[in-house]
């Protein structure tokens, strides 16, 4: 609940979750009718809506986005001495599902424009050992995926979207998700579409999919059987556990049935906060987010980049006193403690070591209202860095 602030009014927190449609009737359904474990009638809901939306040959839920990279890391077979390349700028589970394999992680820089996997820094990061490409689409807009999946063709290699932020956006004209073998999606609570903890594998190539759902069900051919394939299941190879439980899917499948209006929402949010905030970045050398013509953006985040590290912190504590939750986001993950294993040094991804330092996310969710946000913007439109 919100406690009060000596201004008398609430606190304004960074993300509040919040119910978007039919989630506890969904939950109650799912308990009533006995289907609380996994790929019953909810998990099947979400799948068939993830496929026919972005015209895809399956989606699986999972347990989580991280799950979905690992499930992907086993498709692909990567290992000891293969070597996957991850923008420094990125979550840590989007290198750590690789390096759980055994992978060497090559790190890249971002662009300076979208902070997005750098694909003119690309090509120079390719060796003979080098597997695939884990691009994120920071924010919900699209990488340069021409380029991208160009540079993986003539090289062999495999391409992962990690589109935790990018469900529903595209990319000329294409869904964000849709343009490697395998794209990824978090239902984390602070994602735009969410379960609480939830994830989904998209497979774009069908020749991966008979072995992915047998990695996601334990190694076994459990899913075959459910569908009277087979007449027993058994062990077929290595595999784990990454299935969804009936009862988060029908949270989930409550939210994904009613996308257009929770991104209508999120686009509201961001577009006031893009017009409201644009006299006062311009006067005080603040920079707003940059969505390239080509790219329709899934209104994931809204960030501030200020011009220093000390008027980022500035900020970040004048908005807390006004009872204003703003965070940073991600730490270079080239200089973080596991990463330096890489062999990183500082100053060799300077695009994602400078925006690392300045970046300042803003409240942002369904939730927010006009009262919050007009709290938000009066908020840093006083400030002056
Ligand atoms: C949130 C996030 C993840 C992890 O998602 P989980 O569902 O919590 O595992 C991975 N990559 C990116 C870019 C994310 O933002």
């Amino acid at each position: 609940m919100n406690s009060s602030h000596k201004n008398g009014s609430g606190q304004i927190p960074f993300n509040r979750s919040s119910l978007l449609g039919r989630e506890l009737e969904y939950i109650f359904q799912s308990v009533t009718i006995g289907q609380i474990a996994g790929d019953q009638t909810y998990s099947k809901k979400c799948q068939s809506l993830l496929e026919q939306t972005l015209q895809i040959h399956k989606a699986l839920v999972t347990t989580s986005c991280t799950h979905a990279l690992e499930l992907s890391a086993l498709l692909l077979d990567i290992q000891a001495g293969d070597e996957v390349i991850v923008p420094s700028f990125a979550f840590v589970s989007t290198a750590n599902a690789f390096a759980l394999r055994g992978a060497r992680i090559v790190f890249a820089d971002v662009r300076p424009d979208t902070f997005n996997l750098d694909e003119t820094r690309l090509e120079a990061k390719i060796t003979p050992k080098t597997r695939a490409i884990v691009p994120i689409h920071y924010a919900g807009v699209g990488c340069e995926m021409d380029s991208i999946v160009d540079i993986a063709r003539r090289h062999g290699l495999k391409i992962i979207e990690d589109n935790a932020h990018g469900l529903f956006g595209k990319y000329r004209g294409r869904w964000l998700g849709t343009l490697g073998e395998f794209g990824t999606q978090s239902f984390h609570e602070t994602k735009n579409i969410t379960c609480g903890e939830g994830g989904a594998l998209l497979i774009n190539d069908p020749a991966y999919i008979e072995r992915a759902e047998i990695i996601r069900e334990k190694g076994t051919n459990r899913s075959m059987f459910f569908r009277g394939q087979v007449d027993k299941y058994s062990w077929m190879d290595v595999g784990s556990s990454y299935v969804m439980s009936d009862v988060l899917a029908a949270f989930l499948f409550a939210q994904l049935e009613v996308w257009p209006s929770i991104q209508t929402k999120r686009r509201q949010i961001w577009e006031r906060y893009a017009c409201e905030l644009s006299d006062w970045s311009r006067s005080s050398g603040v920079r707003l987010p940059i969505v390239p013509q080509h790219c329709e953006q899934a209104y994931h985040m809204f960030y501030l980049l200020l011009p220093s590290l000390s008027a980022r912190q500035s900020l970040i504590a004048h908005l807390a006193a006004h009872g204003i939750l703003a965070v940073f986001h991600y730490l270079p993950l080239h200089l973080s403690k596991f990463g330096l294993r890489y062999g990183g040094r500082v100053g060799e991804h300077p695009v994602s070591e400078n925006i690392s330092d300045r970046l300042l996310r803003l409240p942002f969710f369904c939730a927010l209202t006009g009262a919050e946000q007009t709290r938000v913007i009066e908020a840093v439109s006083e400030f002056r860095p």
